[in-house]
């Protein structure tokens, strides 16, 4: 289990002297690069985040428009907070998706994208796909209802073409899709201009 949750630990940045109450991990193609501990002045973009975004909007209607492709850029952790936030990045663009969980929703992410020598759930999900001739073919964060549940469409396809559409949790979602390297895509009403 992290440390996070009990060992107070100075803000990172040189010269703060304050405490971090931010807990970042850093992710590039998928991978954990690193892990960032802030403040909440040095911290102040993912304190706006959290302020405006951290819990889900509700009734988010499916947008006519096209899905965009979003990746994971950052998982955080934000003291006296019980849900933590993922934070992905339009790919192709500054916009960001925000997707709150707890604690054991984004480590079972997270633990899903390092390679490990024993399979973890996503994977295990992946290979029980493959094994019975099922493909992923596309997932996307379509719309939020109005109690703030995100519907997400995860369709498969068997050998003989046929086609059926799941609707999973998100983060499920983000990480099968991580594991059969299908791009993950949102419902661009659903991004939030955070710059
Ligand atoms: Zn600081």
């Amino acid at each position: 289990m992290s440390e996070l949750w009990t060992a107070p630990t100075n803000c990172r940045v040189e010269g703060c002297t304050q405490q971090a109450v931010l807990h970042i991990n850093h992710y590039g193609d998928g991978v954990i690069l690193g892990t960032e501990h802030l403040c909440a002045s040095h911290g102040e973009w993912y304190m706006r985040l959290s302020e405006f975004s951290w819990h889900v909007p509700g009734g988010v209607p499916k947008s006519e428009k096209e899905p965009v492709q979003a990746v994971l850029f950052r998982s955080v952790f934000l003291d006296g907070q019980t849900t933590m936030a993922m934070i992905l990045k339009e790919k192709a663009g500054d916009r960001v998706f925000i997707l709150p969980g707890d604690y054991y929703t984004s480590a079972a992410v997270g633990q899903s994208l390092q390679e490990s020598e024993r399979p973890g759930s996503h994977t295990a999900m992946g290979m029980l796909l493959k094994a019975s001739g099922t493909s992923l073919l596309r997932v996307t964060v379509d719309s939020c209802d109005d109690s703030g549940h995100y519907r997400t469409s995860v369709v498969i396809q068997t050998e003989k073409g046929i086609q059926n559409t799941l609707d999973l949790r998100p983060s499920d979602a983000l990480a099968l899709s991580h594991v059969c390297r299908v791009p993950f895509l949102v419902n661009p009403s659903l991004l939030w201009d955070a710059r």
